[in-house]
């Protein structure tokens, strides 16, 4: 079968054909439908991502898969051939570790793929495998991020920081547990204009000299309750900051690998604000976005930027990593 594979060593992505793999006890095999292409991937080729617990150096990439049940190992029961499922991001081991399908082992940028039963979780037949392969990671992360980490309650006012992939859906999920307003902060026009279609009360600009009062005038003068970056950048944080709240929360989502500075503590403290650390979901939180979909509550019908034949990975990665045309997130196809 055709599989994307990523080189370790030498950093490199090659199409290659390898054998079908074969599904051992407590594993199920699918027939990749569909599966998505993330700036983690591209990371992960570019060197600034490694995997951590990768034994030998070649991998399949793609933490992003939906598919239809193939064959199952030994053991592995209430599985129909041709079932619609989609795959988690990652499976946990006895010890709690953490491995990353498509990192730390193979994934499903590939004809086939194989997965530990429990990572299986089945999805409604007029979800198409598109939408469904982002829900793990793509609109997961966000929604880890509005339910878990910053604990939006109705009402708050919200503002996100980076609406490309995962900040788009976190505008939608935010209007989604009836955060208002919620506010989309993003450089590009097009990226605003989109964001404000996605359910955004209002779009502005980081870089517009009145962005403060801007924020101040669509919050009753209050600031935020809770700030997301999902650009993860300095500046942002910075910004975020001077808008918050009182008991307003900055959740950082994006990773800059750069010291986090509060101006000054006074305002920080008085205010009692906080600063909390996002990353991932768990499965359930990937159960939870597969019921809303299933009623419907959920559209992800415009975060899919277009769709490639799965031989066309490279030009895919191309196209993520230089942001071209501003993807929510592209799909492969095998
Ligand atoms: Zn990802």
């Amino acid at each position: 079968m055709l599989a994307g594979r990523l080189h370790v060593a030498d950093r490199v992505l090659r199409m290659e054909s390898v054998r079908v793999p074969e599904p051992e006890r407590g594993q199920v095999r699918i027939r990749v439908e569909a599966a998505g292409v993330c700036l983690s991937d591209v990371h992960l080729i570019d060197g600034t991502l490694t995997p951590l617990y990768l034994p030998g150096d070649v991998v399949t990439l793609g933490h992003e898969v939906a598919g239809v049940v193939d064959a199952f190992g030994d053991d592995v029961e209430g599985w129909e051939p041709g079932q619609r499922v989609l795959l988690q991001a990652g499976e946990r081991d006895r010890r709690g570790t953490v491995f990353t399908r498509g990192v730390d082992y193979d994934g499903g940028w590939a004809e086939y793929a194989v997965a530990r039963e429990d990572t299986v979780v089945p999805i409604p037949d007029d979800l198409p495998f598109e939408q469904a392969c982002i829900i793990p990671d793509a609109v997961s992360t966000p929604w880890a991020a509005v339910t878990d980490t910053g604990r939006t309650r109705p009402g708050e006012a919200v503002a996100v920081w980076g609406v490309g992939g995962l900040g788009a859906h976190a505008v939608q999920l935010l209007r989604l547990v009836g955060a208002a307003p919620v506010i989309a902060v993003e450089p590009l026009a097009a990226a605003r204009d989109r964001a404000t279609v996605l359910g955004a009360d209002a779009a502005l600009d980081p870089a517009d000299p009145g962005f403060r009062d801007a924020v101040l005038e669509l919050t009753g003068g209050r600031g935020l309750d809770v700030a997301f970056d999902f650009a993860g950048v300095t500046p942002v944080r910075e910004q975020a900051l001077t808008v918050l709240a009182r008991r307003g929360r900055l959740v950082l989502a994006g990773i800059a690998n750069k010291p986090v500075t509060i101006a000054s503590d006074s305002p920080f403290n008085y205010f009692q604000q906080a600063l909390l650390g996002h990353y991932g979901s768990e499965s359930e939180h990937v159960e939870q976005l597969v019921s809303l979909a299933r009623q419907k509550r959920l559209d992800l019908s415009a975060s899919i930027s277009d769709v490639l034949p799965l031989g066309e990975a490279e030009e895919a990665v191309r196209r993520v990593h230089t942001k071209e045309g501003n993807p929510i997130r592209l799909i492969l196809r095998p």
